[in-house]
């Protein structure tokens, strides 16, 4: 439980370090270059924080009946017409 405890307060603060760049690391759209650093923007900094996000929308997701378990012959546990010989 610690180490899970850990990863997630590590990833809150790679994701909220990682929102800070993003909010200061922005690309003029005047001069091309990142507000922040001075050098042609996107600058790495910003492209890592870029990273850092899209390897959290990667997480998965779990989505109900996905899978398609009605295929396999999966029921659903609360049909009104149960299996059960009721009625
Ligand atoms: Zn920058």
């Amino acid at each position: 439980m610690t180490a899970t405890t850990y990863y997630a307060e590590t990833a809150d603060r790679q994701l909220s370090e990682a929102q800070r760049i993003l909010d200061r690391h922005i690309t003029s759209s005047a001069t091309g270059r990142c507000m922040e650093c001075g050098t042609l923007g996107p600058c790495h900094k910003r492209e890592n924080a870029v990273v850092i996000f899209s390897r959290t929308l990667r997480l998965p997701r779990r989505q109900p009946g996905v899978t398609r378990p009605e295929l396999v012959g999966a029921r659903r546990v609360c049909e009104p017409e149960s299996s059960y010989g009721f009625g």
